[in-house]
């Protein structure tokens, strides 16, 4: 019989010195890098991201980097309804950098996607024909420039989720990883769950062995050869700006439409006035509405600093009652038990960030994040007017992470609040990018390889 020991070992040896020798000839053939363009066009700003791979390894992880991120001057595209041209004109300075940013020849060959998110949403909702004309100003003014334009839509909130777990899998290389052997396999890792806290709407997403019972918000997702089984929901209307504007409804409601009004999560001495078309305005505060009003009149609102007044109005913003599932977060959603660890991005990290800055207290236990929120609710601020959201914000966190998700004295702490990772910016549009520009395979790559070796 064949001494198939020694064979076999030759031939490893073989293909090991094959592969040493690759590393040093992709140096030398190297043909530098190629780029991707993705407008994240949120409900209060747009950012414009560059993202760029080396041409010749487009299908590990890791290997795409972001080159560079443009902050749009002005309020997100959704703000500019009704003013023809205006949306389209304030992301030209940021598309002129890109220009500037890639190598000319390069142009022709990278791909530009804008997606717009919770602001467009509600734009589309209230008014279709104004939300039309956004998308297509936006459209033909990223047309004018002389990048692959790969269109301007509006991502459904269950797509916003899915991306943004993409993007922090990505970065943290959960799906493979490169081997020593100078191969990709499975990392062997276990995903990390995304939240996402918008100023729209807020997302969460997480793999989830447990039945789905709303097909709503089931996700599979097929990469590198591996099925991930997501749970996303995105519930619009309760990112930050909406939430408050949601607060201020149902406290100005409760308090009978008077023109006078206590709102308990203002610091206390702050003193504001509005009109009742600031509130409401929007979509989001139908259900506090009067059935007539004079969207003219002043309203008078005078903060008084009290956390648990401030808390309960707050709670009222949340149904708990009437879950037509096996359990539900709220809002009669369905959620399955939160498992794993989160990577808390977007306004989650600048709250928690803030929240700890301000206080000098790690927030890593739901008991901190409750002690640092009673802290920021009663103190007086020397510029009120800047920070007059700030114990309502960090109510918001505190009443969607541990009573909404469900987060525990054992779960909250796997909670990771950061807004980059490995240089990237941590939201949806890196994600995006990866998925519609197929830089990441369904199948496996290490079989991809081997098929062709
Ligand atoms: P969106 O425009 O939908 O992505 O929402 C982003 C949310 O984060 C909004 O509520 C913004 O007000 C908030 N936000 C953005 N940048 C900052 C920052 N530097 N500090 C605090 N909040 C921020």
């Amino acid at each position: 019989s064949l001494p198939i020991a020694p064979i076999a070992l030759l031939l490893f040896g073989l293909v090991g010195i094959l592969l040493l020798t690759i590393p040093s000839q992709d140096v030398q053939d190297a043909p530098g890098f190629l780029y991707g363009i993705v407008l994240d066009a949120g409900s209060s700003h747009t950012s414009l991201y560059i993202y760029k791979w080396p041409a010749d390894k487009q299908n590990g992880t890791g290997v795409v980097t972001q080159h560079s991120e443009c902050s749009v001057d002005g309020g997100g595209i959704s703000s500019y309804a009704g003013q023809v041209g205006a949306a389209g004109r304030s992301l030209r300075a940021c598309l002129n950098r890109a220009v500037e940013e890639i190598p000319k020849e390069k142009h022709p060959n990278t791909p530009v996607y804008l997606g717009a998110t919770a602001g467009m949403r509600l734009l589309n909702k209230s008014s279709p024909q104004q939300s039309d004309q956004v998308l297509a100003e936006v459209g033909s003014e990223i047309q004018s420039f002389p990048f692959s334009y790969r269109g301007a839509v509006i991502l459904s909130g269950r797509e916003e989720g899915a991306y943004g777990w993409v993007t922090v899998n990505y970065l943290q290389e959960n799906f493979i990883k490169f081997g020593f052997v100078g191969r990709w396999f499975s990392s062997g890792r276990a995903t990390v769950g995304a939240l996402d806290f918008g100023g729209a709407s807020t997302q969460i997403t997480f793999v989830t062995q447990q039945k789905v019972e709303d097909e709503a918000n089931r996700k599979e997702l097929r990469l590198y050869g591996h099925v991930y089984s997501l749970y996303t929901h995105s519930f619009l209307c309760y990112g930050q700006d909406q939430l408050l504007k949601k607060l201020l409804a149902q406290i100005v409601k409760s308090q009978g439409y008077a023109p006078e009004v206590n709102h308990p999560c203002y610091p206390a001495n702050f003193t504001r006035t509005l009109k009742m078309e600031n509130i409401f305005d929007s979509p989001c505060t139908v259900q506090y509405k009067p059935d007539t009003y004079n969207p003219q009149r002043s309203l008078t609102l005078r903060g008084s600093g009290h956390y648990q007044n401030c808390f309960h109005n707050v709670s009222e913003l949340f149904l708990y009652d009437g879950c037509p599932f096996s359990r539900c977060s709220f809002d009669k959603v369905f959620q399955p038990k939160v498992t794993g660890n989160f990577m808390a991005f977007s306004a989650f990290y600048f709250i928690h960030s803030s929240l700890q800055k301000v206080t000098g207290v790690k927030v890593s236990t739901p008991l901190q994040l409750e002690n640092a929120t009673k802290t920021v609710c009663s103190m007086n601020y020397k510029n009120p007017d800047r920070l007059k959201d700030f114990c309502a914000s960090s109510v918001f966190i505190k009443a969607l992470l541990l009573r909404g998700y469900g987060f525990d004295d054992a779960s909250f702490p796997g909670i990771s609040f950061q807004n980059t990772a490995g240089d990237a910016s941590v939201g949806w549009a890196m994600g995006y990018m990866l998925v519609l520009s197929n830089l990441l395979p369904a199948e496996s790559a290490g079989v991809r390889k081997s098929l062709t070796v």
